[in-house]
């Protein structure tokens, strides 16, 4: 039997990418730095500091990594602050987990926030507001793992590009299996702000992410709605998974024929047989993430350095 689903792996998404960064990093003849900072022992954080130094050695980028003690944390953040050659910081969570992890994103000098989760720039994705500033010389940074499932999703053709910016999910419907506050929530607001209709589920029920009929609004809303993911999931065009255990499987009977399946959980969360329903499945995001991470580096050393876009 011939299978016509198409694997798309991350490292196809990012290699444009990091070519461009690449290229743009030699052709300015900068060296822009990014401090991340590791205070736990988790294997999948450890991974993610290394291929975070892999990425950017590759590309140009000075990495440092600072191993520190968690109860430092607070204050080596506050000293990375003022440093005035660190361009980006991040910090491979989770360290404290829960509330405390929230508090340190936001310790984040916002000028240096990589990767887009303190207050300011969350609050933008949830208000659907794209820049920092009036003139508009200065987007906003996006948290990593949102903009890389919307990277694939432009890669596959997802976007519309007849359309215009702003309106090019609109007739799409999308289900997004997580709810978390780094992934899930502000990815259902961004596809939702783009013009999606996004089914956000987590462990306690489903709402319905959108723009309003005809797509007026001018950022999202939500609902709640009474319905299980069996009755959401074969409406959905794409569906994003990202729950974080190897025993959770979405249902390949469940899907629409010719679904676009993404996983960004660090487990495998559909069957193995995913390939004979769907047109277009993505594995993985960690590459796109981290070409991410990247892109918000160079942004945030123009912003510095008062590099503006006209
Ligand atoms: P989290 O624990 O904060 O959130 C998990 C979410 O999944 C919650 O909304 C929860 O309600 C939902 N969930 C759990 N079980 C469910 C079920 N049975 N049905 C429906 N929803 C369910 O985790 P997180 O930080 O969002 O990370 C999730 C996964 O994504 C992890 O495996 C993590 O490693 C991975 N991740 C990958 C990247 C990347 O590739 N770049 C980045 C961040 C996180």
């Amino acid at each position: 039997m011939t299978v016509s689903c198409k694997t798309v792996l991350a490292s196809k998404v990012s290699a444009s990418f990091r070519e461009q960064m690449k290229k743009d990093i030699k052709e300015r003849n900068i060296c822009p730095k990014l401090v991340g900072f590791l205070a736990n022992d988790d294997p999948a954080a450890k991974k993610y500091a290394e291929w975070t130094a892999k990425t950017c050695a590759e590309t140009g980028v000075a990495f440092e990594l600072r191993k520190v003690d968690k109860q430092d944390l607070e204050e080596k953040i506050t000293e990375a602050n003022e440093e005035k050659e660190v361009n980006g910081i991040m910090v491979y969570y989770p360290v404290f987990g829960g509330k405390q992890d929230l508090y340190l994103q936001s310790c984040v000098s916002t000028l240096k926030d990589v990767e887009g989760l303190c207050h300011k720039f969350v609050y933008n994705v949830y208000h659907n507001v794209r820049y920092m500033d009036e003139s508009e010389t200065m987007k906003c940074i996006i948290p990593c793992t949102p903009l890389a499932c919307v990277k694939i999703l432009e890669f596959v053709g997802v976007y519309n590009t007849v359309l215009p910016y702003g309106n090019r999910l609109y007739g799409r419907t999308i289900t997004v299996i997580n709810r978390s506050e780094i992934v899930g929530r502000p990815l259902a607001a961004m596809l939702a702000n783009d013009g999606a209709k996004v089914y956000s589920v987590d462990v306690n029920g489903i709402q319905v992410f959108t723009r309003g009929s005809g797509i007026k609004l001018t950022a999202h809303k939500v609902e709640d709605i009474d319905a299980k993911v069996e009755d959401v999931v074969p409406l959905s065009d794409v569906v994003i998974t990202g729950v974080p255990t190897p025993k959770y499987k979405m249902p390949t009977t469940l899907l629409k024929e010719g679904v676009i399946a993404i996983n960004f959980s660090s487990s495998a969360n559909f069957e193995d047989d995913i390939k004979s329903k769907a047109s277009i499945f993505v594995p993985s995001v960690g590459k796109v993430t981290v070409a991410m991470l990247e892109r918000n580096l160079l942004r945030l050393h123009d912003y510095q350095n008062n590099l503006l876009e006209q």
